[in-house]
């Protein structure tokens, strides 16, 4: 809010769910942990945004509790992934595949790195946070911010 960013647009795979939603930055992070895998089939590659998604079949969503921590919204059509939300936290994450224009984006981060797989790797050149870290992180930054 009331920082230049832009305004993106995405859609699930059927169609069902389509949103608009503002984000400060193009950047884009990636989640190698082992529930991101199983949700995304592969890692999960989120766009942060504020919460505020201006959607188009809304009753479509589905939101499944992954965690004590997490949700995660889905099409309850054809199953694409949509978001991530941190509970009890402004950390909101959308899924990058699900965006209709994916230039510009910049992958700037990789988390939860001790839980990839070691059949890939990626060539990005980002920091690598473990899970550990990541938390750390979350604990440490002040929730109203
Ligand atoms: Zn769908
Ligand atoms: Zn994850």
């Amino acid at each position: 809010m009331g920082m230049a960013g832009s305004t993106v647009s995405g859609q699930c795979l059927c169609g069902a769910v389509k949103f608009t939603v503002d984000v400060p930055k193009r950047d884009v992070d990636v989640c190698h942990c082992s529930m991101c895998r199983r949700w995304s089939a592969g890692p999960y590659i989120g766009l942060p945004y504020d919460g505020v998604l201006a959607l188009e079949g809304a009753d479509n969503v589905g939101v499944y509790n992954s965690s004590e921590w997490a949700e995660r919204g889905f099409c309850k059509v054809c199953g694409s992934s949509l978001y991530y939300h941190l509970l009890g936290s402004d950390h909101y994450s959308l899924s990058a595949g699900a965006l209709d224009d994916q230039s510009g984006l910049q992958l700037t981060a990789q988390i939860f790195i001790d839980e990839k797989p070691a059949y890939y790797d990626f060539a990005n050149d980002t920091p690598k946070l473990t899970g550990e870290e990541v938390f750390a992180a979350h604990a440490s930054s002040p929730e109203t911010e």
